[in-house]
C-alpha cells in the first residue's frame, strides 16, 4: 500500500525526522583525491545521470515533504555546466533554510561572486593539507596555489558560514592537524576533521596510512589550543568545540569511533538518481526510474519518498577490519 502524499514532514521507522537532503550533481571531477577515486576513473555516462530540470524537480519535492536543508556536492559540483542556475532555482525555494555547497575550491577564485549572487549561503571547502607537494599527492591533479586564491575569495565576498574539511589518516597528515587549525584562526572560518570511510575501491593506500581518530586529533589540539565543546548543530554530523579566545569552531566527524546514526536526518541523492537512505548500506531507491516513468508525476514521486522512509536502515555498517562498500565511490554518492 503506498503512502499518503499528504505528508509534510518525512519521519522513518525509528522516528528520525529527514529534514536534510545532499545532492551529488556530478560524479566527475577535476581532482582524483586518493582516498575518494582510483587514478583512472570511469564516470557514468551522462544518458545515466540526472538532468538539471530532473534534480530540480526532486529537490521540490523534498522541500514540499519537510527538507530545511539541501547540500549541492559531487563529484566537484563546480565543474558542473549549468550549476549557478541549478543554485539560483533552488535558492528561490521559500521552504529551505539553507542552501549550502561543498566543493574542493578549484573554481571558486572565479565563482564565488556568482555563487554568492546565486542565494549559497555556506560553503564547506575540503583542505587536507597546506603542503603544496602533499597536496598534489592526495588530490594527484590539484593546484593548493589556486584552492588557497579560491578560500581567499570566498572570504572576501562574505557568507554566512565557511568551512574547510579534512581528512585525516596517520602518515599522511596527522601532522598537519595544527596547522590547519591555525590557518582556520588566521582566517576565522572553521574547520571539520573527517576519519576516512572505506567507500569504493581506492588503489593507493599505502599500508603504513592507517586510521586517525578524532580522539587522537583532539588530544593533539589541545596541545596547543583550548577547546571547548559547544552545543553548536549545524544539521550534519560534525560535533564542534570553539577555540577558547578566537572565532573559529573545530568539527569532528567521526563514523567509526563516534557513532552518529541515532540521530541521522539525511538521505542522498546520487548523481545517476539514486536516493540512498544511509551512506555505509546499500538501501536505496531509483529515483530516476520514478521520474522518468511517470513525467511531470510529482505526487507519484512524494509517494515514493516517503514510502523510502521504511527502508532507512538504523546505522552504517562501516568496520576496519570488513571489506568497504566496493563498487560505490564518494563521488557519485555525494559525501
Ligand atoms: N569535490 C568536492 C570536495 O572535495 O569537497 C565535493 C565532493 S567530496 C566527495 C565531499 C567530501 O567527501 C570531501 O570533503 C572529501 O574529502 C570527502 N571524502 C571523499 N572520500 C572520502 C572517504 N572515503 N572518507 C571520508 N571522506 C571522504
Ligand atoms: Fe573530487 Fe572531492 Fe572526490 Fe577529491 S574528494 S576526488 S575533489 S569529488
Amino acid at each position: 500500500m503506498s503512502s499518503s502524499p499528504e505528508i509534510t514532514q518525512l519521519v522513518d521507522r525509528f522516528g528520525r525526522v529527514v529534514d536534510y537532503l545532499r545532492i551529488s550533481i556530478t560524479d566527475r571531477c577535476d581532482f582524483r583525491c586518493v582516498y575518494c577515486m582510483a587514478e583512472e576513473m570511469t564516470f557514468l555516462p551522462r544518458a545515466q545521470l540526472l538532468t538539471l530540470e530532473e534534480i530540480d524537480f526532486v529537490a521540490r519535492a523534498f522541500a514540499d515533504l519537510g527538507v530545511k536543508k539541501i547540500r549541492v556536492t559531487g563529484g566537484e559540483p563546480l565543474i558542473k555546466k549549468g550549476v549557478l542556475g541549478l543554485l539560483e532555482n533552488l535558492g528561490k525555494i521559500e521552504s529551505l533554510n539553507e542552501l549550502v555547497l561543498t566543493t574542493n575550491g578549484s573554481k571558486l577564485e572565479e565563482m564565488a561572486e556568482s555563487l554568492k549572487n546565486a542565494g549559497v549561503k555556506r560553503i564547506n571547502i575540503s583542505l587536507d593539507t597546506l603542503d603544496a607537494d602533499k597536496f598534489k599527492q592526495i588530490t594527484r591533479t590539484g593546484d593548493l596555489k589556486k584552492v588557497l586564491k579560491g578560500i581567499q575569495t570566498v572570504i572576501k565576498v562574505g557568507f554566512d558560514r565557511i568551512k574547510l574539511n579534512a581528512v585525516i589518516l596517520k602518515n599522511r597528515n596527522h601532522q598537519e592537524v595544527t596547522n590547519l587549525v591555525q590557518f582556520a584562526i588566521d582566517n576565522e572560518i572553521d574547520i571539520s576533521f573527517i576519519e576516512e570511510m572505506p567507500l569504493g575501491i581506492v588503489d593507493d593506500h599505502n599500508r603504513a596510512e592507517v586510521y586517525y581518530s578524532s580522539d587522537l586529533i583532539k588530544a593533539d589540539l589541545e596541545k596547543n589550543y583550548k577547546l571547548n565543546s559547544i552545543a553548536d548543530k549545524t544539521g550534519g554530523p560534525s560535533v564542534y568545540s570553539i577555540v577558547v579566545g578566537t572565532n573559529t569552531r573545530v568539527g569532528f566527524i567521526s563514523p567509526h569511533s563516534a557513532n552518529f546514526c541515532s540521530t541521522c536526518n539525511r538521505v542522498r541523492l546520487t548523481a545517476e538518481g539514486r536516493l540512498l537512505l544511509c551512506l555505509g548500506n546499500e538501501h536505496s531507491v531509483d529515483l530516476k526510474q520514478v521520474i522518468r516513468a511517470n513525467p511531470g508525476n510529482m505526487e507519484k514521486l512524494k509517494e515514493t519518498i516517503v514510502d523510502s522512509m521504511k527502508i532507512k536502515p538504523e546505522k552504517h555498517e562501516f568496520d576496519l577490519n570488513e571489506q568497504p562498500i566496493l563498487m560505490r565511490h564518494m563521488n557519485a554518492t555525494g559525501g
